[in-house]
């Protein structure tokens, strides 16, 4: 068999997790090479320089979630944040001021929404929610349900037929559908946690997320081979694992391999394993959840909201997570980036861009009843259900999943050969940093498995060295 290249370690992606594990492997000179499918590194975190030029626009990930020191992302974001070259929202880092200050909140046809209705509903929500923590810490795998049907009963009991207390309470329930990219009806009861998102530090990245991982690649130098989609694992022999890309050159060989592809690629099993996986390994990754979230980004001649004004967040007249939540670019970008997300971001996939964006200003002159919305003049709608080379936009926990479908997740096979990274494996450190389904988990978990490669080859070649 000729062989292109011969090397200690595979990595397959070159997302957050990829590029995790290719810095630690390059700081103790494991010979690795990494295999992006794209033509560009990054995989969910991609930021579009080009379409609203020279505004950067984050297509995946744009929050630093948990920002704080014990975030593996915020020192590299601490670096960047000062150099003039990104700030080109002047955003002038605006880390103390109060959110609510910069947050329209207003009810589905614009009208505000009178604190006593804010009031009455949160008390519901109040409700609803100690009542799914009970169900959450009652009950055992067996008994899980979705949030839906575990909700129900309760739900019809306290809202009703208040058809203006349902609107809010159910805008309540969109955010927590928004953030987990999925709707109550997939989502695990038994792993209900009500979170308190006022202690919960985020952090918009106004320059790109994707400047940060460029840069941390630049600054690595690390060396990563673009345009190479994986194919084909074949580990039958004991001593090398054969790697077969679609490029149609040699295989590449090696001796272990790291496989950081987003969960929809292996659920939708677009690398083959030969032999295949264990079937406690293809039952994880059928089981776990993995949500859409989608943005449609629209640029528009004027500014026609206020301003001074961060994000909009507005009670729901049509499935509840549809643009939900909006983020407002300020002047003279003009830019507006709607969300949506679970089943109805799929049904939305399939609508051309024009009868998206028609469903896009018809909501935003709904919303802004008293003002003219003008025409759209530059666009980018995401479509992450149906990019071959993620299926989805990131995991959460499906009805019947837990902690155990993640260290699952995260095992190794093929007698520890075959090792497994990505934001889906990011197993739970007991801290209170710990997260699924972010950035850094992804980067987390990369680092993670290549301290676990570096071990493996170490005690490996100790044994050799033993023998000589
Ligand atoms: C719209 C959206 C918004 C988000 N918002 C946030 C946010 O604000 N904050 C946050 O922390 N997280 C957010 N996330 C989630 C975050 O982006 C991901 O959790 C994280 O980037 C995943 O990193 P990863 O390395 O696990 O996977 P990826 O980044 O997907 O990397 C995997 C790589 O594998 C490559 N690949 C796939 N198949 C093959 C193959 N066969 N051969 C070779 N290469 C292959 C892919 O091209 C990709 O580059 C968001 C995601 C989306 C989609």
């Amino acid at each position: 068999m000729s062989v292109g290249v011969d090397v200690d370690v595979v990595i397959v992606g070159a997302g957050a997790a990829g590029i995790a594990a290719a810095i630690e492997l390059h700081k103790k000179s494991v010979p690795f090479v990494v295999l992006e499918a794209r033509n560009r590194i990054g995989g969910r975190v991609c930021t579009d320089r080009e379409t609203f030029s020279p505004y950067p626009v984050d297509l995946g990930a744009s929050w630093i979630h948990l920002y704080g020191p014990k975030n593996p992302m915020y020192s590299f974001y601490q670096q960047l944040k000062h150099t003039k070259l990104v700030d080109l929202y002047n955003d002038n880092d605006d880390e103390d001021e109060d959110e609510s200050k910069r947050l329209i909140n207003i009810d589905y046809d614009g009208r505000p929404i009178s604190d006593d209705l804010e009031h009455q509903s949160k008390t519901i929500c109040a409700q609803l929610f100690a009542y799914m923590e009970k169900f959450a810490s009652s009950n055992g795998q067996q008994q899980d349900q979705s949030i839906e049907s575990v909700m129900k009963l309760e739900y019809e009991r306290l809202v009703g037929s208040q058809r203006e207390i349902k609107r809010l309470v159910d805008n309540y329930f969109a955010d927590i559908e928004v953030y987990e990219a999925s709707d109550f009806n997939n989502l695990s009861a038994v792993q209900w946690e009500t979170v308190d998102t006022s202690s919960i530090s985020d952090k918009w990245v106004s320059f790109g997320y994707g400047t940060i991982l460029d840069d941390i690649v630049k600054q690595h130098k690390l060396s990563i081979r673009l345009n190479t989609l994986v194919k084909h694992i074949d580990i039958r022999n004991s001593d090398r694992i054969v790697i077969n890309t679609a490029l149609d050159d040699y295989p590449i060989v090696c001796r272990r391999v790291l496989i950081t592809i987003p969960l929809g690629c292996l659920k939708k099993e677009t690398i083959t394993f030969e032999p295949p996986l264990p079937e406690w390994k293809r039952n994880a990754i059928a089981q776990m959840g993995f949500g859409v979230l989608n943005k449609i980004v629209l640029q528009f001649s004027d500014c026609f909201w206020d301003p001074t004004k961060r994000y909009i967040l507005r009670t729901c007249n049509e499935p509840r997570s549809r643009f939900h939540y909006v983020v407002c670019l300020p002047p003279p970008s003009n830019i507006l980036i709607l969300f949506v997300s679970g089943n109805d971001a799929c049904a939305l996939e399939t609508l051309t861009d024009s009868e998206t964006i028609q469903l896009a200003t018809c909501f935003l002159q709904r919303i802004f009843p008293e003002s003219f919305v003008p025409n759209v003049i530059k666009y980018k709608i995401t479509r992450w259900f149906k990019d071959s080379l993620s299926f989805g936009s990131y995991s959460n926990y499906a009805v019947g999943t837990n902690e155990n479908t993640i260290e699952l997740l995260a095992r190794t096979t093929a007698n520890d050969r075959i090792h497994w990274a990505g934001e889906h494996t990011n197993i739970d450190d007991k801290t209170d940093q710990w997260t699924m389904g972010c950035v850094q988990s992804a980067f987390q978990s990369g680092q993670r498995a290549a301290l676990s490669i570096q071990n493996q080859l170490r005690s490996c070649s100790n044994t050799q060295n033993n023998f000589e």
